[in-house]
C-alpha cells in the first residue's frame, strides 16, 4: 500500500527538477463523507495530487488553494494544501450533469491557483482545458509563471498520484527532444505503478535512462482547518434573519464542514450570542 508522501528529485544531467506524489490514506479521508460520481471523484483526485505537487514546487509559508469554478456540471472544486503538506478538499457537482465526460464537467470553467502566504497573496487563473486538469495546469505553468512543466495525474477510489516536472529557471541547454521524452515518460504513469512502490524505485523505473537524484520524501496528511470560530463567522455572513429562521424551524442550527464532515451545533443561546454583543440577559434582569 502506498504511503502518503511527496518525493522530490532532480535529473543529474538535465536542468529539470521533479516530484512524485502518492496519496492513499489522506485521499480516502477526503472521500469519506461524500458520494461523488466517478468522473467528479477523478477530477478531485487529480486536484489533490496536483495541489500537493504545486505546494512542493514553491517556497511559501501558508496555504495553496486550487479552485475550479463556473463549469458545466462541476459547480465548484476546492483543494487546499499548506506548506506543511496538510491537505483538504471538496467538490460539488450538478447531479444531472455529473455522469458526463471530463470535458462536459468543466466546460467554460476556470482554474484559479491562490498562494496565500500572509501579506502578499498571489493568484493565477487559467481556462480549463477540455482534455484534463494536467493539461490545464501545464498551460497555467507556461503562461502564468513561465515555467515549462510536464504534469501527469492519476486517480481512482483509493489512490491519487502524480508527477510534476519543471525546467529549472535561468537554465539553458535543455534539448527539446529530451524535454519531450521526459514528458512522454511521465505520462505513462498509472495508478498500478503505485502498487509495488511509491517513491525512489518508481522514479528510477519511470526515468530508467536518466541519472536521477532522489531526495528525502515529505509526508502528506489530511487535516481540516475548520473551527467553531470560523463557523460562527460563516453564520454571521449568512445573516441573523436566515440563521434565526433555521433556529425557529429546527430548534438549533447545525453546520457541517464540507471538508471534514464535522458538525457543529448552535442552540438558541449560542445564536443569541452570535448576533448580540451584549451579554445574554439572564432571569435576574427581568424587571
Ligand atoms: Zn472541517
Amino acid at each position: 500500500m502506498a504511503a502518503d508522501k511527496i518525493t522530490p528529485f532532480v535529473f543529474d544531467s538535465l536542468p529539470v527538477r521533479g516530484a512524485l506524489i502518492s496519496l492513499s490514506r489522506s485521499w480516502r479521508r477526503i472521500l469519506r463523507d461524500h458520494d461523488y460520481d466517478p468522473t467528479v471523484r477523478d477530477v478531485l483526485g487529480h486536484a489533490a495530487a496536483a495541489t500537493g505537487l504545486i505546494a512542493q514546487s514553491l517556497k511559501f509559508d501558508g496555504a495553496i488553494t486550487l479552485q475550479i469554478q463556473g463549469g458545466g456540471g462541476l459547480q465548484m472544486l476546492v483543494m487546499q494544501c499548506t506548506n506543511d503538506f496538510e491537505l483538504r478538499g471538496m467538490a460539488s457537482a450538478d447531479e444531472t450533469a455529473a455522469a458526463g465526460s471530463f470535458g462536459d464537467l468543466v466546460r467554460g470553467a476556470h482554474c484559479a491557483i491562490t498562494v496565500d502566504a500572509g501579506e502578499r497573496p498571489y493568484q493565477g487563473i487559467v481556462e480549463m482545458a477540455p482534455s484534463s486538469l494536467a493539461d490545464s495546469l501545464e498551460n497555467y505553468f507556461a503562461r502564468s509563471v513561465q515555467v515549462p512543466s510536464h504534469v501527469a495525474l492519476v486517480s481512482n477510489e483509493s489512490l491519487s498520484g502524480g508527477i510534476l516536472l519543471q525546467q529549472m529557471p535561468g537554465q539553458h541547454g535543455l534539448d527539446e527532444d529530451d524535454w519531450n521524452r521526459l514528458g512522454y515518460l511521465a505520462a505513462t504513469l498509472t495508478t498500478a505503478d503505485f502498487d509495488a512502490d511509491d517513491g525512489l524505485a518508481l522514479v528510477g523505473k519511470l526515468f530508467a535512462e536518466d541519472d536521477v537524484r532522489v531526495f528525502e520524501p515529505r509526508p502528506v496528511v489530511f487535516r481540516c482547518r475548520c473551527s467553531r470560530r470560523r463557523t460562527e463567522e460563516v453564520l454571521r455572513m449568512l445573516g441573523e434573519e436566515e440563521t434565526r429562521e433555521v433556529l425557529a424551524e429546527r430548534g438549533r442550527v447545525d453546520v457541517t464542514c464540507e471538508y471534514c464532515g464535522r458538525r457543529r451545533s448552535f442552540d438558541p443561546i449560542d445564536v443569541a450570542n452570535l448576533f448580540d454583543n451584549r451579554a445574554v440577559a439572564g432571569p435576574d434582569s427581568l424587571q
